[in-house]
This record gives C-alpha cells, sequence and structure tokens, in this order.
C-alpha cells in the first residue's frame, strides 16, 4: 500500500481529490444501486436513511458482501440520529445493533459512528453488544471523552467543531488522548485546510501525529 501520502481525511462522502490525499469515502446503502467508490471506502447505514431496511438479512448481505472487499476499511456510518432520520428512535436502534453484529464478525476493521443527541445511548449498545474491535466517532464533537470503553475510541474531527466558539473547541480537544485523534473533511472538503490548520496551529496536533493515528486505526 501506498504510504506516502500528504493528508489524511478518515471520513469524507467526496472520492480522494488527488492522490496525496488518503481518503476514506463513505458509500451507504441508499447509494446501493449506484458503483462502488474507485478508492478506499467505508460501507454504512446512514442513521437519516434507514426506511429501505426491512430486516436483518438485509443488513447482513449488504455489509457482508462489501466487508471482504480489501478497499472497503471500515463500517460505517452507522448510529443513531435522534433529531433526524426516515425510522423511529426504536427502529434506528434495532438496526444499529443488527449492523455491529456483523461488525463484531471482522474485529480488525474499525467502524465509523454518527452519532446526534444519542451519546449515551450509542456508549450503552456498543457495551451491549460486547464491542472490543476499534471504534472512530465521526464529527467527534463530545464535552467528555468516555475513557472506560473495553473498544479503542478514535475522536474524528469535522470542520464542524470550527463552528463553535474557540474556548469550547479546545475544551473538547484537550479532552481526547492524542494517540485518539483523527481528523475527516466528511461533507464539508473545502473546509479540510482550515481544520488541519487550526489543529495544528491552535491545537498543536501536528501532521505526523494525524498520520500514525490514521495509519494505525485502517492498518495500512
Ligand atoms: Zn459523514
Amino acid at each position: 500500500m501506498k504510504l506516502n501520502y500528504k493528508i489524511f481525511d478518515a471520513h469524507s462522502h467526496f472520492p480522494s481529490p488527488s492522490e496525496d490525499v488518503f481518503t476514506v469515502q463513505n458509500w451507504d446503502y441508499w447509494k446501493v444501486n449506484e458503483p462502488v467508490p474507485q478508492g478506499y471506502y467505508s460501507t454504512g447505514l446512514h442513521p437519516w436513511y434507514l426506511s429501505k431496511i426491512k430486516n436483518q438479512n438485509d443488513v447482513e448481505v449488504f455489509f457482508l458482501d462489501h466487508l471482504q472487499d480489501p478497499r472497503c476499511l471500515a463500517l460505517g456510518e452507522v448510529g443513531l440520529d435522534f433529531f433526524r432520520s426516515d425510522v423511529t428512535n426504536d427502529q434506528q436502534e434495532m438496526i444499529f445493533k443488527w449492523a455491529l453484529l456483523v461488525a463484531n464478525k471482522f474485529p480488525d476493521k474499525p467502524i465509523i459512528i454518527h452519532s446526534v443527541r444519542s451519546e449515551s445511548e450509542i456508549l450503552k449498545i456498543l457495551h451491549e453488544t460486547h464491542r472490543t474491535g476499534p471504534v472512530i466517532w465521526h464529527n467527534y464533537l463530545l464535552n467528555c471523552y468516555p475513557t472506560k470503553t473495553k473498544f479503542a475510541l478514535y475522536a474524528s474531527i469535522s470542520p464542524r467543531i470550527l463552528k463553535l466558539k474557540l474556548d469550547r473547541r479546545l475544551k473538547i480537544i484537550k479532552d481526547i488522548p492524542t494517540d485518539k485523534i483523527l481528523i475527516e473533511s466528511d461533507d464539508q472538503i473545502s473546509e479540510y485546510s482550515t481544520l488541519k490548520s487550526f489543529m495544528n496551529e491552535t491545537c498543536c496536533i501536528n501532521d505526523e501525529t494525524i498520520t500514525k493515528n490514521t495509519t494505525k486505526i485502517f492498518s495500512l
């Protein structure tokens, strides 16, 4: 695998913009009729679009099809969004648990979590489903880094953090262990370089740290 990337983007809704950029492109169930991304990708069930899932078998078949592909580096984004979804909160929880059952068959592949207004439910379900493989919390904005988990928890910082007041941003980032920080563009690829500069200059999270953490979590 090529390892001279200059930029590491742990979660994006766009393909890698150049060969210097390592990107894990999100590819979702609702796009199942579109071609699979050309580069590295993750395969997920976005909590906004779950109404097409009819049963547990749908979830299993979809994930098993892709997780065996060496270019598919993670399962996700999956999770809970109690602000917006096309199904009820209970249905979201059920589908999230189904996804985690498949994820546990691939313990080396991280899962990418989407969570809105559901932080404690996510942690509770990860605990109940005996998650031990690594977890990437995408668009991480938690005030307090959960330390008592049985899995390695990576906090992936997205450009959305730039919208918060500076003292709140710094509080969030200082609470995360340095070896568990990742950076992502999510759906705001134009903001990635501003985010990278903020992390470098204001938070003292240098490129070397991000390279090391990303390489480790995705076993590159
Ligand atoms: Zn996303």
